[in-house]
């Protein structure tokens, strides 16, 4: 685990947090919710066959937990494309307490009082936080997403958008499936070389028949090329599918899971 993160223990909720982002967020673990099942136990996807209103309650909790104002809660959609949205003020509570307004696996804002959420069971989540603009970012990436350089996409939309700076921005990249687990067939690679180029070369072991890919690495290696300096970009150094125990691993459950939430709220 990076030096910067720490675990929480708030009640019945555990979860992470980094020392570098200094407003609230978190990236949660199964644990504190009231979810039953493959869902057990806070589970915050609705697309999981969990009851609805268990979703909502483990809402309810991580909220009251974090000290965050449920009715403004604003959702990711997560398709694994590239699109980035804005959070304005009439569009605070999208995907909770608003219907769905976009397929955006990022979303950014700079509204104070407006809890953002991306959703991970192995894809990366990743926290953005920039001090000198007071804005706030969270996208969802997985393979399709990196290479379609979402994670970059985001800090050009804060900068372009919300005036964030490059040279203070902090990326958190939360836990995930590592190298050590992800294992794919030729897809993978090519899709990140033809997309990305050769530059993501050390970033992805041939093993025998198989590959094994740093997605963390070749994301960190895009914010880098994004302008933002070495020690603000965080590789939490967590293995969702290592850590099986404590976070639902897609890869590990054979996709019968429930998902966890990152969270950031100026
Ligand atoms: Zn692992």
């Amino acid at each position: 685990m990076h030096t910067t993160m720490k675990r929480v223990q708030k009640g019945a909720l555990g979860y992470y947090i980094c020392e570098k982002i200094p407003v609230r967020h978190a990236f949660t673990t199964k644990t504190g919710g009231v979810s039953a099942g493959a869902c057990e136990s806070l589970n915050l996807g609705f697309s999981r066959g969990d009851d609805p209103e268990a979703v909502r309650e483990n809402y309810r909790i991580l909220c009251d937990t974090l000290g965050l104002g449920l009715s403004r809660l604003t959702r990711t959609e997560q398709v694994h494309r590239d699109e980035v949205s804005v959070v304005t003020e009439e569009l605070a509570g999208t995907g909770l307490t608003k219907p769905m307004v976009w397929e955006s696996d990022a979303i950014v804002t700079n509204l104070p009082g407006t809890p953002i959420v991306g959703f991970y069971a192995d894809c990366v989540v990743t926290l953005l936080f920039d001090p000198a603009s007071r804005s706030i970012g969270v996208c969802h990436s997985g393979w399709r997403g990196t290479a379609a350089g979402i994670l970059p996409k985001t800090v050009d939309v804060m900068a372009g958008r919300l005036g964030a700076r490059r040279e203070s921005l902090v990326a958190v990249m939360g836990p995930s499936i590592r190298q050590c687990c992800f294992e794919t067939g030729a897809d993978v690679p090519e899709a990140m070389e033809s997309s990305l180029g050769a530059g993501v070369r050390p970033y992805i072991e041939p093993r025998g028949e198989k590959w094994f890919v740093d997605l963390q690495g070749i994301n960190a290696m895009l914010l880098r090329q994004a302008g933002l300096a070495e020690g603000n970009i965080v590789d939490s150094g967590i293995c969702t599918y290592c850590e099986h125990g404590e976070f639902w691993s897609h890869r590990y459950t054979h996709g019968v899971r429930g998902v966890h939430a990152g969270v950031i709220c100026l």
